[in-house]
């Protein structure tokens, strides 16, 4: 077991990078610029496996490879199943076609009326706000779109979907995606966020994003200042692992709640990375330590080339149901399925319902497997 991953050791430190002056690590500019890339810079630190020079090959025309020195850090060198490597390092896998799989798996294509776009329920809207991230996770459900590694020149144009919002009044509630918001300049957010502000039926704002975990050090006072300004902004964050819930992501976190941001996480379920009862238990612990209420848990959606990163939904109910009752109410998220072919999340739950007639009794079964009478 990596020593973080013992709830009380929140890890910190440069490892590999020891040598590096402080003040260079925190800065979230350097990370960015000394991302790994290449099967060479990860080399540096340890052996690759075929299976994964294979997958660099194939990354090429999929998604870019990348990840911040800080978060590569938390890779355990000796484990090449570590579950860390296996959510941004890539495998030959990736190259198979597996029966339900496609490049677009939520059908957001067919629901994006303006590109950039994805309007699929009645209130709300998503809004790619950039088609970069501070780091690509293998199993992107929008690998399509960011990254550019396949050439594909996706970039979001701001205008026409604030264009298509004031046009709608419908849209009380945009959530800002991408790619990651967070990664665009303090100034760009800003404007972006002004402009929601200034239309008057959007009430909610939220930004999804993965840069606590990946870079905590982009969470500066500026950016927190623009989140203040245009407040509240709500959160939801991507962390998968507890090894994630470093001490940096907590005071990132710290940083963003007294900025006046409600958290959210949203996590995926994946084979090999958190496919058990305690890692999950252990991650949801943790992101309430850092004031972050898990929100979603995804089954990994059927993205082209994920077969080996995807978990039966059943095991996933198991998982849930291992949870509810025997641990705090807020540290259980709901387990979704992102419908393929665009039906939305769809909720799916362990059946606490024993038996139900037509108004007369609800036989409910308890956490522990008790039967109990309900009269109604
Ligand atoms: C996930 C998502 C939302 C937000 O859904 P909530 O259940 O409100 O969190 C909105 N639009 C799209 C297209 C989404 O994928």
């Amino acid at each position: 077991m990596h020593p973080s991953d013992h709830l009380e050791n929140w890890f910190q430190g440069q490892g590999h990078w020891a040598s590096t002056p402080p003040g260079q690590w925190q800065s979230w500019a350097w990370q960015l610029q000394n991302r790994l890339t290449s099967p060479a810079h990860f080399e540096r630190h340890l052996t690759l496996s075929g299976e994964e020079r294979q997958g660099f090959r194939h990354a090429a025309n999929r998604l870019s490879v990348a990840i911040t020195p800080y978060f590569f850090n938390l890779v355990d060198p000796a484990d090449p199943e570590c579950p860390i490597r296996r959510q941004v390092v890539p495998r030959g896998a990736e190259a198979l076609v597996s029966p339900g799989e496609s490049p677009d798996p939520i059908g957001e294509e067919a629901a994006s009326p303006v590109p950039g776009l994805v309007h699929r329920y009645p209130d709300r809207v998503l809004l790619m706000a950039t088609n970069q991230c501070a780091g690509y996770c293998r199993y992107c459900t929008r690998g399509r779109l960011v990254s550019n590694a396949a050439d594909h020149h996706f970039l979001p144009r701001h205008e026409q979907a604030l264009d298509y919002i004031r046009r709608h009044e419908e849209v009380r509630d945009v959530l800002l995606s991408g790619g990651d918001p967070l990664l665009l300049p303090d100034s760009r957010l800003d404007e972006l966020l002004g402009a929601l502000r200034a239309i008057p039926h959007v009430e909610f704002l939220r930004i999804g994003t993965r840069v606590p975990g990946f870079l905590p050090q982009r969470v500066t006072p500026a950016l927190c200042g623009v989140l203040r300004k245009h407040g509240p902004v709500w959160l939801s964050l991507h962390f998968n692992h507890p090894r994630e819930c470093t001490r940096e992501a907590r005071e990132a976190t710290e940083r963003l709640a007294l900025a006046g941001c409600p958290m959210g996480s949203q996590s995926v379920l994946l084979r090999g990375v958190n496919d058990d009862a305690q890692t999950l238990r252990s991650l949801f612990h943790r992101l309430l330590m850092m004031r972050v209420h898990p929100y979603y848990l995804y089954a990994c959606d059927c993205i082209t080339g994920s077969a080996h990163l995807r978990v039966p939904v059943s095991r996933g109910i198991e998982l849930i149901r291992s949870l509810r009752g025997h641990t705090t109410g807020y540290a259980v998220p709901q387990f979704v399925i992102d419908a393929p072919g665009g039906g939305g999340k769809v909720p799916v739950n362990p059946g606490y319902i024993a038996e139900s007639g037509p108004g007369e009794r609800t036989v409910v079964r308890s956490y522990r497997g008790t039967l109990h009478e309900y009269p109604g």
